[in-house]
């Protein structure tokens, strides 16, 4: 049994090691950055360096890495040792604080959308000292942003860092108009839940979409799926809870504060969910929990998957961003109290969040948008494209009292009587789930629900930052130094609740009527990432990130054109696969299977005229049909491919015809290659089935 207080961090250089191993001011002036995003000085960072270093060498490590986001959306670490000769044909271990500082990858072959031509080369990665350093094998990692040569911001994490910064001093700046001064830091949190996939790597060896692309590009659908929902909550099996007692002490090790684990809807999906904590070392930690999950999924000869839809037909995998604000002094702005009605800090924050939710809908589509989440958003499990909040019944009943002017009174938080005597009674919740919305209030905090399970969290959670900062300077700026505050904070709430109701929508997502009415309120519906991403550059946008400092408006543009470059290559590879799967395997498994069927037929009109060859014949009929229209299908979609060189050059253009054109033929392709599938036997099949795939762990 691991100890697990002991365990916890222990492979963390965190606060603890961090006062037994520095000296006293040295501790005082990083804690000051750590705390205050106060500038470092090099002398604090060379004693920093050579107390990490030290502990690191302590603990077996040969190496340190700067460990990045860079735009591919996966993290980015290039490993350098500590040895530094020592002239006498001997080496010693040694780390500066300007290695710590700055480092400096080969930065060529990241994307940076035409910031920057690849001959200049250039990139630096930067310390982040507010995410500590770890250690996984024998490496010490170092947290860093990730920059151009010229300052360009090439990361998914300096924009996080700085809307973090931003919304602190907007939300300061706000508090102290409504006299609480003692406020001094206001920090965003994020509490992750991660959903994803676990199957045998046996199987997925033999399946090259998996391999290539994440997702089963052919695969007809098992007799049995979720419809009994007996996997929901239901028991882990043995080995998956081996898998998952396994993570939990790995991410422990790293300091990530691993909590919850369960089954999930889907056969062989599964979910971990952390305590939350500030936002950037939730992101870290998100990102870290992914990469374990993968590492010791394979030590238990499993893989994890992390795309957003591996199997047709079955739920895809989410990414639940459960976001709050907190200050300094420990208070959670978005917990109501016990009675929201007379709360006006709390509707005011709410208020900001309202506004920020309708004027953005399109930047927090735009930022769930991938290749793999346009396959779960709007399928019936996911939140729709449309982005809308959801308040419930208390808070929602309270909103509709205010635009209306009437008065309300909350009905607080009811008992909850069990009546079986040995049960314990209970507070129930103000407000039932709504599962069907992207955006949703769950008590205390606003739970982003419409990220895929394999996105970085840092693009949304800047994203939600700077509007909500950008909201709350403008009620700054209509609030200072007014002479009757709360008559101004009363009038000013009402006015923006009563403009921005339109997204709030208490009702069912995945409903028909939705869509309708949602269209009649004038909200965005977006179904594509080429549809959405082209809003990126709307100018209300690039307007925000610049006047909040986020980000300029050439780093705007290059994101765009990363993110729809990135679409096409996805998609391209998907293409490719497919096209290699169906010409080399599924083709000729069906040919030697129908070849087989008229050997038998054959020999049975030669054994008896009288033998009946009906299955036979059958079958090769309905295949021979179903292998021609594959055949020549295969071939539109390599033609289809081939002719989408045309758009070479331009991102859009191109990312419009991947999505209008090739993944159109190539779920036709796939229908055609499913039907095959039913009707071949199992022993010619060139892959494992969905049965084996979803129920073989
Ligand atoms: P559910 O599945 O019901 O949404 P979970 O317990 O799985 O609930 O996940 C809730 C998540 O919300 C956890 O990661 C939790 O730490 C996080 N959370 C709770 N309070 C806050 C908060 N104030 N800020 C950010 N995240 C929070
Ligand atoms: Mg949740």
């Amino acid at each position: 049994m691991a100890n697990v207080p002991e365990l916890f961090g222990s492979m963390v250089f965190n606060d603890k090691k961090m006062q037994e191993r520095l000296p006293r001011a040295t501790y005082k002036a990083l804690k000051k950055t750590i705390q205050n995003g106060e500038p470092l000085d090099i002398t604090v960072a060379n004693v920093v360096a050579n107390a990490m270093k030290d502990w690191a060498v302590e603990m077996g490590c040969t190496h340190y890495s700067h460990w990045f986001q860079p735009m591919t959306g996966i993290t980015a670490e290039k490993h350098d040792s500590f040895i530094t000769p020592s002239g006498d044909d001997r080496v010693i271990m040694e780390f500066s604080g300007k290695e710590l500082i700055k480092g400096e990858p080969d930065a060529s072959s990241f994307p940076s959308g035409g910031i920057r031509a690849t001959f200049e080369a250039r990139g630096y990665t930067t310390w982040d000292p507010t995410s500590p350093a770890f250690i996984r094998d024998t490496t010490l990692y170092i947290p860093t942003a990730f920059c151009s040569y010229t300052g360009e911001v090439l990361d998914k994490k300096t924009p996080l860092l700085r809307s973090m910064e931003r919304l602190s001093s907007v939300a300061v700046r706000m508090l102290h108009i409504l006299g609480k001064n003692d406020v001094t830091r206001v920090i965003t949190t994020v509490g992750p839940e991660q959903e994803y996939f676990l199957i045998d790597k046996k199987m997925y060896d033999q399946r090259p979409d998996l391999i290539y692309t994440g997702r089963t590009l052919f695969g007809a659908p098992a007799p049995k799926g979720q419809e009994l929902d007996d996997h929901y909550f239901g028991s882990i099996k043995t080995r998956v809870a081996a898998f998952m007692k396994d993570l939990d002490n790995e991410l422990w090790k790293l300091g990530v504060l691993a909590k919850t684990k369960h089954n999930e809807v889907a056969p062989s999906q599964h979910e971990l969910a952390p305590i939350f904590t500030i936002s950037n070392v939730a992101n870290d930690h998100n990102e870290l929990t992914m990469e374990v999950m993968q590492k010791t999924a394979e030590k238990h000869g499993l893989v994890c998957l992390l795309h957003e839809k591996p199997f047709e037909g079955v739920n895809g995998s989410g990414k639940h961003n459960n976001w709050s604000l907190s200050t300094s002094t420990g208070e959670n702005l978005l917990d109501p109290g016990k009675q929201p009605e007379n709360n006006l800090q709390f509707q005011l924050f709410l208020a900001a969040i309202v506004k920020a939710v309708h004027e953005y809908q399109d930047l927090l589509r735009i930022t769930v948008a991938t290749a793999g989440n346009d396959h779960r958003l709007g399928a019936n499990e996911a939140p729709p494209a449309i982005i809308s909040m959801y308040l419930g019944d208390d808070l929602g009943a309270m909103v509709d009292a205010i635009i209306k002017g009437e008065k309300y009174e909350s009905k607080g938080k009811a008992k909850m009587l069990t009546g079986v005597d040995v049960l314990p009674d209970f507070k129930k919740d103000t407000s039932d789930r709504n599962r069907t919305s992207p955006f949703a209030f769950t008590g205390n905090k606003f739970e982003f629900r419409a990220l895929g399970s394999s996105l970085n969290i840092g693009c949304p959670n800047y994203m939600l930052n700077t509007m909500v900062a950008e909201e709350l300077s403008q009620f700054c700026d209509a609030l200072e130094g007014v002479d009757d505050l709360e008559n101004a904070l009363k009038a000013l709430i009402k006015k923006t609740f009563t403009e921005h109701q339109n997204i709030i929508f208490n009702g069912d997502n995945y409903s028909e009527e939705w869509v309708a009415e949602a269209a009649r309120r004038g909200l965005c519906n977006y179904k594509t990432l080429p549809e959405a991403m082209v809003h990126y550059v709307d100018q209300k946008n690039i307007d925000l990130f610049v006047k909040n400092g986020i980000i300029s408006e050439a780093e705007v543009r290059a994101r765009y054109e990363i993110e729809l470059e990135h679409y096409v290559k996805r998609l391209h590879i998907e293409a490719l696969t497919m096209i290699d799967m169906a010409e080399k395997n599924i083709t000729p498994a069906v040919i030697t299977f129908v070849n087989e069927l008229t050997q038998s037929a054959l020999a049975k009109q030669q054994l008896s005229a009288k033998l009946s060859v009906y299955a036979e014949m059958t079958l090769i009929e309905t295949l021979s049909d179903k292998l021609e229209a594959f055949v020549k299908k295969t071939a539109e979609l390599e033609a289809a491919v081939e002719s989408a060189k045309q758009y070479k050059g331009d991102n859009l253009k191109s990312a419009q015809y991947y999505r209008e054109t090739v993944l159109a033929l190539m779920d036709e392709l796939r229908a055609l290659g499913d039907a095959m599938e039913k009707k071949t036997a199992a022993k010619y099949w060139p892959y494992p089935s969905y049965g084996e795939l979803l129920f073989g762990v």
